[in-house]
């Protein structure tokens, strides 16, 4: 009973979804005995749904995409698992397997406001008490509830993406530790990163005439492309990537751990998926977007980086991926942030 009443504090003292999550999957890896947990999390891609891992159990402790770059940010199709889709089209909460060495899965879908985007599942290798599973549930119930509180605060309600509230958040933490105080063993990390050619990648994401898009069709399909765009944001970045509505028709993303040129197929892809794909009753829309490097910049200079880059791709034919530094070492930038940036800002 203490020690649930420990987790349950710990889970409900969150303010991020990857600490909620860390901290459900760490009560249940030590309240059910569990040999793994993992929370995954739920995406649709070109009319599939799929399924990737977003924290689990690694060597007795818990790490999240945020650690453990290895996943496939491609995630397995939902297909894969048809026991879990019936269960998730009958409104299950639970279902259990038993796989042939023995061992018990539940998977446990969590249901928020008629949608599953999470799922969790727990492995264990002998079979549950009516206790153990009574309790499962109850944790999964806290869960739900306060992953709807986080939500609430931390994502864009019409696109369900992160709302620039966090992303001021994330990104000043994502920086605090670039900075040049790091430990030595940072500063060592950071010196092999710059040699192989590695960093942290910034760009904004702007729909190209988007107006036209609310004059000719109307505001709700102004919103839908909204939406289309989000998930095609969502299904064309990697796990441990992060995708931002940072205010109307505009988007931002954070690319860890890449190289540039890694770092322009990923935004290429993005760009190219949009451009591909057919906007019910509006057709083809396309993007424009501009990227800079994460330095150790103040984040006002880093974002105004890649916004240059993007007025650049606005101003020669929309449609394409602008890099900062690239623009300025020809000298079609300057690299002064200009006063239009800062009035921005
Ligand atoms: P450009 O290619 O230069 O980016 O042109 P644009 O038309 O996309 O850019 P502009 O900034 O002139 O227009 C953005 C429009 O986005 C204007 C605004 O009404 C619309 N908008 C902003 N937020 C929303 C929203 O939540 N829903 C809808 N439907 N429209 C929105
Ligand atoms: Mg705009
Ligand atoms: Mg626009």
């Amino acid at each position: 009973m203490e020690a649930l009443l420990k987790h349950l504090v710990d889970i409900t003292c969150q303010r991020d979804h990857t600490l909620l999550d860390s901290s459900v999957v760490s009560a249940l890896h030590e309240l059910v005995g569990a040999s793994q947990v993992r929370v995954h999390e739920m995406f649709r891609f070109r009319d599939e749904l799929f399924m990737r891992p977003r924290v689990w159990i690694k060597d007795g402790s818990v790490v999240s995409t945020d650690e453990d770059f290895s996943v496939d940010h491609n995630g397995e199709p939902l297909n894969n698992y048809p026991e879990l889709v019936d269960s998730i089209k009958q409104r299950k909460s639970c279902i259990e397997e038993v796989s042939a060495a023995g061992d018990r899965t539940l998977w446990l879908p969590v249901w928020l406001n008629d949608k599953v985007s999470t799922c969790l599942e727990v492995t264990n290798p002998t079979p549950y008490d009516s206790g153990t599973l009574h309790m499962i549930e109850g944790i999964l119930s806290v869960y739900r509830n306060y992953q709807n509180i986080l939500d609430y605060s931390e994502r864009d309600s019409l696109t369900g993406l992160l709302n620039r509230k966090t992303f001021d958040e994330k990104f000043s933490r994502l920086l605090s530790t670039a900075t040049p105080e790091a430990s030595p063993q940072d500063q060592e990390e950071r010196r092999h990163k710059h040699t192989t050619g590695i960093g942290h990648w910034l760009a904004v994401v702007d729909i190209d005439h988007f107006k036209k898009v609310n004059d000719q069709f109307g505001h709700l399909y102004g919103d839908e492309v909204l939406i289309l765009v989000a998930n095609l944001l969502r299904s064309s970045f990697r796990a441990q990537d992060r995708v931002f509505r940072f205010g109307g028709e505009e988007f931002v993303v954070l690319l860890r751990s890449t190289t540039l040129a890694d770092a322009r197929k990923i935004f290429e892809r993005f760009r190219s998926n949009v451009e591909q794909h057919e906007f019910p009753q509006v057709g083809k829309v396309t993007v424009s977007l501009g990227f800079a490097s994460i330095s150790a910049e103040s984040p006002v200079v880093i974002l105004g980086h890649a916004d240059q880059a993007l007025y650049y791709a606005k101003a020669n034919g929309r449609n394409r991926v602008c890099y900062y530094d690239e623009l300025v070492q020809s000298g079609e930038l300057h690299s002064e942030v200009s006063n239009d940036t800062v009035e921005f800002f």
